[in-house]
């Protein structure tokens, strides 16, 4: 059981859009975890097993309880029925409190299916008679990682990962056969730097929003609750 589960849809994209964010979460004393939805074996780097190791390896860095793969289709992840199954019950089996997933927009069309897929699964967990194993159980909370987007939404919040930024490269570097020599990967498109360093120019402007080093952007669908104005943060002028 897990308080935070990142779902997203290859090895890795967890670490670049939430891995400060889970870094934090478990600094805090939650358990945290990762499922991938598919082994990444279509990606043009790497072979399923490599990224597999790779995966496992980062997980360490990250100081995950659990991470787990779907092995759903690379490159044909779809919203269907047997995918929705599979991940009810791994929701099920794994009883989160809070839910991460891409926002449903991006250029590989599995970060957009994998964003629909993973909220209409979290419901689908909570349904008493959805046929298929496992207690019912239907996260608390649902959050969008929203780094890198090319479509700008204002974020709900971003989280302060200065403490944890170079834990998130040192797992990102796990990842040898997508990171080296790369310029660019999944939404991160190419800017005529190494991609660390890009990885740190977001990450910063991110930061920047809230005033601080280092932040991961997050939409929710609903609105954030406040109870004392005259405690909030972030400087407005
Ligand atoms: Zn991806």
């Amino acid at each position: 059981m897990v308080d935070v589960l990142a779902i997203f849809a290859h090895p890795d994209d967890a670490e670049f859009m939430c891995g400060g964010t889970l870094i934090r979460a478990r600094d805090f004393g939650h358990a945290t975890g990762i499922l991938d939805l598919t082994a990444g074996e279509l990606g043009t780097r790497g072979t399923a097993e490599i990224r597999a190791r790779e995966a496992q390896a980062a997980a360490r860095v990250l100081g995950l309880s659990v991470r787990v793969n779907l092995a759903l289709p690379d490159a044909r992840l779809e919203n269907s029925l047997e995918a929705r199954t599979r991940l009810v019950e791994a929701i099920r089996r794994l009883r989160p409190r809070v839910v991460v997933l891409p926002y449903p927009g991006g250029r590989h069309p599995d970060h957009r299916v994998a964003g629909q897929l993973g909220y209409d699964a979290c419901y689908l967990a909570g349904l008493k008679k959805f046929p298929t194993q496992g207690d019912p159980h239907r996260p608390r909370k649902v959050l969008y990682a929203i780094a890198y987007s090319q479509q700008t939404r204002k974020p709900t919040f971003v989280v302060d990962t200065t403490e944890a930024f170079e834990r998130k490269l040192e797992a990102l570097r796990c990842y040898r056969s997508q990171f080296e020599g790369v310029q660019g990967l999944g939404e991160l498109l190419p800017a005529g730097v190494p991609l660390p360093e890009l990885v740190k120019i977001h990450d910063a402007r991110y930061g920047s929003l809230i005033r601080r080093p280092y932040g991961e952007p997050f939409y929710t669908r609903e609105t954030m609750r406040v109870e004392d104005v005259a405690a909030l943060d972030v400087q407005s002028i």
